[in-house]
């Protein structure tokens, strides 16, 4: 008797001809999960099972793929041989100690000498003779017992699932550039782009020393839990600090904030290009910041020139992302008090309402804009996450 993991995935079954696409990469994404882990996968049509693993790293593998999008849930099973001594032996350790139980039998190969009526019966008989406080319920049990068998050679009887991060593999939507600030809000839009299928390359902009060493290193952090979810990922940072320098030596005050964030579409559009990305994602949520005025936003949003910009947080309630962020692992790092570039040089009173016009005028007074845009296009320092 084999102690496995089996894994069940999720929307991929919609995906028709699409399907062996989706499969790959699911399968990809894995094992690349479990790179270090001793332990093997088998991917067998519609069952994946992780086998050969030692039991005190059951834990650790059965954690790392809850956080692989695509799975939808796993199961800790006992694999046996199909006969009903062995499938029996297996329930008894998965069974409840007390209280009320079902078998519930799926039967793939239907050459075997009995039925799914037959093995639900004979099973939940066995079970009966052989814990006397336990009970059958069929409509309400306390806890169910599936027993799997694949052919004459394969059953897997478990009790109870965990359910998986659910969504598309990464990597089945394309390419995404995620705009990735140390804050609450921008981890949370990575992780919900990525949960869609987005491979993603994560763009943070730098205004060193006025932004410290540890604002860079909090976003790296931060790019490491999500690589949990994401996969190996590109963290690219670019030096922003000359551009935020000549913004506030050349425009008018309360147009800092606006500008800053049309100089920093514009390096990321043309990052998107140079990485094969595809989209750009950020974090605004409609109204939380001056910046993030309808106004703001489409005087922000005018300078990219091809791609989409999605904004997965843009109906969200603040107290939601929180949450989130706390049910995805990043919110102590992003709540730790290292400032951001869009908080240098911040003026009074930010204009709520900006309008494209003006926004351009100012631009036209800046020296050498052009110039120390792609500069910082040319000059940005990449990371690895995870380092392993
Ligand atoms: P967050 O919590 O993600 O920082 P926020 O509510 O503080 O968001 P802003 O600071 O206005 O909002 O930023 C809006 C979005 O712009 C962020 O969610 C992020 O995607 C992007 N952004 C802001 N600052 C940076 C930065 N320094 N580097 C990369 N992206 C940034
Ligand atoms: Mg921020």
């Amino acid at each position: 008797m084999d102690n496995v993991l089996v894994l069940r995935y999720s929307e991929i079954h919609l995906k028709g001809k699409n399907r062996a696409f989706f499969e790959n990469l699911l399968k990809k994404n894995i094992l690349e999960k479990l790179e270090g882990l001793e332990c093997r996968a088998e991917f067998t049509y519609g069952r994946y099972v992780i086998c050969d693993y030692a039991p005190e790293i059951e834990r650790v593998i059965a954690e790392r793929l809850k956080k692989v999008f695509g799975l939808f849930s796993l199961s800790r099973a006992k694999r046996v041989i199909s006969s009903a001594d062995e499938i029996f032996e297996a329930s008894k350790e998965v069974a409840p100690k007390s209280g009320s139980f079902r078998v519930t039998v799926n039967r793939a190969d239907k050459t075997l000498p009995y039925t799914s009526v037959w093995l639900a019966r004979e099973i939940g008989g066995r079970l009966l003779g052989y814990n006397h406080t336990l009970e059958v319920d069929l409509h309400n049990p306390d806890s169910i017992i599936y027993i799997d068998v694949r052919d004459r050679q394969t059953a897997y009887v478990y009790s109870g699932y965990e359910y998986c991060a659910g969504g598309m593999p990464v990597g089945s939507a394309g390419r995404g550039l995620t705009l990735l600030s140390g804050g609450i809000d921008s981890p949370v839009s990575t992780y919900m782009m990525a949960k869609r299928g987005l491979k993603l390359v994560a763009l943070h902009f730098w205004s060193y020393p006025y932004t410290s060493i540890e604002a860079r290193d909090k976003v790296v952090d931060l790019a490491r839990i999500l690589s949990d979810y994401t996969g190996k990922m590109q963290v690219l940072v670019v030096p922003f600090t000359k551009i935020q320098e000549a913004i506030h030596k050349f425009a008018e005050s309360n147009y800092m904030i606006t500008l800053v964030r049309r100089a920093m579409m514009r390096i990321t559009e043309k990052v998107a290009d140079k990485y094969h990305c595809q989209c750009i994602i950020n974090g605004e949520d409609l109204g939380q910041v001056a910046s993030q005025t309808m106004e703001s936003i489409t005087v922000t949003n005018s300078v990219i020139e091809r791609l989409p910009v999605f904004r997965p947080l843009i109906g969200f309630d603040k107290i939601d992302i929180i949450e989130l962020s706390k049910k995805i692992g990043t919110y102590d790092v992003s709540i730790k008090p290292f400032e951001d570039c869009c908080t240098v040089f911040l003026p009074d009173s930010p204009v709520t309402k900006p309008t494209i016009r003006r926004a351009e005028f100012n631009e036209s007074k800046i020296e050498g804009y052009d110039e120390l845009i792609d500069e910082a296009v040319n000059n940005l320092e990449v990371f690895i996450v995870p380092e392993r």
